[in-house]
């Protein structure tokens, strides 16, 4: 595959394909969000698009009071693998103003992950029941015999498989990272290459599969080589667009090591575009999150990519 048109164009195809077809009711809105979107997260393959200035989709999404950043929330969790705490000079201590990585490394607080995270068995009962109920009604809407043998047991296979892909908003930065950090003093970069990913897109609650590649270089500190493609996985086992999975988790990396640079790449494939739409079956998306030195060092970003196999051209 040609990597440097993938590069330019798999994502923004993507970006086109989504809006148009399926939600043509409320074009005017999602043509807004869609270029909103589409600025904020115009993947580079080797020019980083800059951070600071991007607003992020989650930013509106509601959130449960105690998820907002300003909140005096009196839980200290101070840990080396929570750093995202900050002192004010009036010495109180608030939340990082991240979106991304906020108190409890729940990474997306919205009231939705709040109150999944803290149900008690009668209420996981409860959800899986409502979740029973829809499936069986999207059953019945596409034309099925939802109490037909075969697809009997459908909504609650269905309902528990849901659960499954989304199990990472139940899970958070701080347990994973679970203080393996260590100081070495190596500052060489450190590369975990093809971790698999599975997520599922929220435009169209249909899977997007592929590959990521993370690397770093450290500050002295490495962290336990496992914990990479378990971040890529917390993050990825929720609703996702493939820029928003692809910083996250350069974000979380960040927050939680601190080291002198992360670069994150993600290539994977759409089954809302293969599938439907456009059907390019052959069509994969190439995302890229450079942090620290690798934003500002062309060398070493160009060592990252040429290491894992995407060199330029
Ligand atoms: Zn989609």
């Amino acid at each position: 595959m040609d990597q440097s048109s993938s590069a330019s164009t798999g994502a923004s195809e993507a970006g086109d394909v989504v809006p148009q077809t399926l939600h043509s009711h409320h074009k005017a809105d999602k043509k807004r969000r869609r270029h909103r979107a589409r600025d904020e997260a115009s993947p580079e393959l080797n020019g980083h698009a800059r951070q600071s200035k991007r607003r992020n989709s989650l930013s509106k999404a509601a959130r449960d009071p105690r998820d907002e950043p300003e909140g005096k929330k009196t839980k200290k969790r101070k840990t080396t693998a929570a750093p995202a705490v900050t002192t004010t000079e009036s010495g109180t201590l608030t939340r990082s103003p991240s979106p991304l990585i906020d108190f409890d490394g729940l990474s997306r607080p919205s009231r939705g992950t709040r109150e999944r995270l803290e149900e008690s068995p009668e209420q996981a009962a409860e959800r899986l029941e409502k979740m029973r109920a829809a499936v069986r009604t999207i059953l019945e809407c596409v034309g099925e015999d939802p109490d037909r043998e075969g697809v009997l047991d459908t909504p609650t296979r269905y309902a528990k498989a849901m659960l499954f892909f989304t199990k990472g908003y139940q899970q958070n930065v701080k347990d994973i990272v679970n203080d393996a950090i260590f100081h070495e003093g190596h500052n060489e970069m450190v590369i975990v290459k093809d971790i698999e990913i599975f997520s599922l897109c929220e435009h169209h609650l249909v899977p997007f599969n592929g590959k990521m590649h993370i690397g770093y270089i450290p500050r002295d500190n490495v962290i336990g080589i496992s914990k990479l493609p378990r971040i890529a996985e917390m993050f990825s086992r929720r609703l996702q667009v493939q820029e928003r999975l692809t910083r996250e988790v350069a974000n979380a990396i960040m927050e939680v090591l601190k080291p002198q640079g992360v670069a994150v790449v993600m290539e994977s494939s759409h089954l809302c575009m293969v599938m439907r739409g456009v059907e390019k079956t052959t069509t994969s998306t190439l995302t890229s999150c450079v942090l620290g030195c690798f934003e500002k060092k062309e060398k070493t970003r160009n060592e990252f990519f040429s290491l894992v196999g995407l060199t330029r051209r």
